[in-house]
């Protein structure tokens, strides 16, 4: 586990669910949020929760912020609260501050005072949804840049029954097969003569145009 001790502000719908998961992974996290319900809601799950505004400088300090490994700013429609809250912690020192966007303009000013890294939840995830909803094959996609990914699609119809070796995407369609999950099996180490079966998903890296093409084969 890379994080152990996180922090997060603000728990509306982002942040609980981002709590709720962290917790459940095994680390310790403190949730504040200004809004005294959300914070006994999270009574439970949290491993420290305090009812504070993260605006106040005096209060994130007193509460040893800069000694956490990351810290997440999830506010969103308060965006002056975001803001400055950002501010201050990266005044105080904390090592790495993530840090929740409604736009892109929030995003922009976000990076300027000191994000280390900035998130837009709801636009990351419809841009997700729509990929998996006009695709053919595609279960899961993560964007490594602009230019390229990382999907999960089911194997299509003429792979089936050949090897790696034999479909020879990489130099057929510039992608590389990272994976191939089997069931509850996930085969990572894979050798070229490893065979397709039916139902298999292929987690491939590429070019998002050659991914596409790949995408459009027959399933
Ligand atoms: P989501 O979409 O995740 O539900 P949101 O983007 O609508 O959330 P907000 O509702 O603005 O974001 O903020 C999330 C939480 O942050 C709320 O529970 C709110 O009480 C809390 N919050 C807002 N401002 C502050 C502040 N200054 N200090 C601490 N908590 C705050």
């Amino acid at each position: 586990m890379k994080y152990k001790q996180v922090a997060i502000i603000g728990l509306g719908r982002f942040g609980m669910s981002l709590l709720t998961e962290l917790s459940r992974m095994g680390c310790d996290v403190l949730a504040i949020d200004n809004d005294v319900n959300n914070v006994n809601e999270v009574a439970e799950i949290a491993t420290h929760t305090i009812q504070a505004d993260s605006m106040d400088e005096q209060v994130l300090k007193s509460l040893g912020i800069r000694n956490f490994d990351i810290v997440i700013v999830a506010i969103g429609e308060n965006v002056q609260a975001s803001i400055l809250t950002t501010i201050i912690l990266k005044e105080l020192g904390v090592k790495k501050i993530v840090a929740k966007a409604k736009n892109a303009l929030h995003g922009k000013v976000l990076e300027k005072v000191g994000a280390d890294c900035v998130v837009f939840p709801e636009r990351d995830m419809a841009i997700k949804l729509a990929k998996t909803i006009l695709s053919h094959h595609i279960l899961d996609h993560i964007e490594l840049s602009p230019q390229y990914s990382i999907e999960e699609l089911l194997a299509p119809k003429i792979f089936i029954n050949k090897s790696i070796e034999e479909i020879d995407v990489r130099k057929k369609m510039k992608v590389s097969i990272l994976a191939i999950k089997r069931g509850d099996e996930v085969i990572v180490v894979l050798n070229a003569r490893e065979v397709i079966k039916a139902g298999d998903i292929l987690v491939a890296l590429g070019k998002n145009e050659d991914l596409q093409r790949l995408d459009e084969l027959e399933s």
